[in-house]
């Protein structure tokens, strides 16, 4: 077995995940293969497995949040070395030259590969990335460590994103729906920013708005409920497109409502002056490798603490039905 690993695999959207011994990947040129030590489970994850995201490369191993240590390395590699510690990111590569990648945009490039959806990512004990997609870690010495980076790596990132996207530090006050992953790191962000954090989640969470309190947040809710002051700006972390209109609706003239998702149900109809007086609606599409160099350094100094439940690897469909049934307080993480 020893060129082998087991892997969690998707053979066919629908179904469950299958545990598997399967080669293990070999670096090619540029590449850096990894020991993989945690593997956060994302949304994303769902989408993809649920077949709600439509190009997965079947067979696929899912996941892309992934903290590794690099065992070897590709031909040309020299930014990494043997032993060090990386997280792999969704953007698993880009082309480098279409329009949007020259113009700084590599989040939206027209060829890009993403870890665990058209790449195989990291519900596995080894994978393979690309050296230049990788961001280096530091501070990983105990398998506590990785599993507390794990989250990072998507729901971080992305709901950094999201947040740099809404106004930044500008709001000061931020409404977030969907407290899970992403938001309990947010809040963490906002509130150290100085910014007032009101905190939506399902109906009669009251775990999930007792959490979102911890962190920091001056008002917890339903997202059926009114905040008491008008919001400068919300986040959307939840699926939900019945949320564009009532998260509109708590914003003051002029704020923006960004989603962060990458899939969301319908958005039903809703009266133009619910967007009037220059309020915006955007979503966020990926990220970039500078978002990773600006929030991961920022992350570590804050620092941003992450909740996390760990899953053994052959766990991986538990971990995926808790995070479906909104049964998680902060994030799943696979540890291999
Ligand atoms: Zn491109
Ligand atoms: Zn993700």
């Amino acid at each position: 077995m020893a060129n082998k690993m087991r892997a969690m695999r998707l053979q066919a959207t629908g179904q469950p995940l299958v545990l598997e011994w399967i080669p293990r990947p070999e670096p090619g040129p540029g590449e850096v293969q990894l020991r993989v030590l945690a593997c956060g489970v994302c949304r994303t994850d769902l989408h993809v497995v649920d077949g709600e995201l439509d190009e997965p490369s079947l067979p696929l191993v899912p996941g892309h949040e992934i903290v590794g240590i690099v065992m070897s390395v590709g031909e040309g590699v020299r930014s990494l070395h043997v032993g060090s510690h990386v997280g792999v990111p969704w953007l698993g590569w880009t082309c480098g030259h279409c329009d949007h990648c020259v113009a700084g945009r590599e989040n939206l490039c027209t060829s890009a590969r993403f870890t665990g959806y058209t790449l195989d990512g990291g519900y596995a004990e080894f994978c393979v990335a690309d050296a230049r997609y990788c961001f280096p870690l530091t501070g990983i010495q105990t398998p506590g460590d990785a599993q507390a980076a794990a989250p990072l790596l998507c729901a971080g990132l992305i709901g950094y994103r999201t947040w740099r996207l809404a106004g930044g530090d500008a709001p000061g006050r931020l409404g977030i729906y969907g407290f899970g992953a992403a938001a309990h790191i947010l809040a963490q962000l906002a509130v150290a920013k100085g910014q007032s954090v009101y905190a939506f989640t399902r109906q009669g969470d009251t775990t999930a708005q007792a959490f979102a309190r911890r962190l920091g947040a001056v008002w917890a809710g339903g997202s059926d409920e009114t905040p008491p002051e008008p919001l400068d700006a919300a986040l959307l972390f939840a699926p939900v497109g019945e949320l564009i209109p009532i998260a509109l609706s708590h914003v003051r003239p002029g704020g923006a409502v960004v989603s962060g998702g990458i899939h969301m149900s319908d958005i039903p109809r809703f009266p133009y002056r619910l967007l009037w007086q220059e309020r915006s609606v955007s979503s966020v599409a990926n990220l970039t490798r500078q978002d990773g160099d600006e929030f991961l350094p920022l992350a570590a100094r804050l620092p941003i603490h992450t909740e996390t439940r760990a899953y053994p690897l052959e766990q991986a469909n538990q971990a995926l039905a808790d995070l479906r049934e909104g049964r998680l307080t902060g994030a799943a993480v696979l540890m291999p």
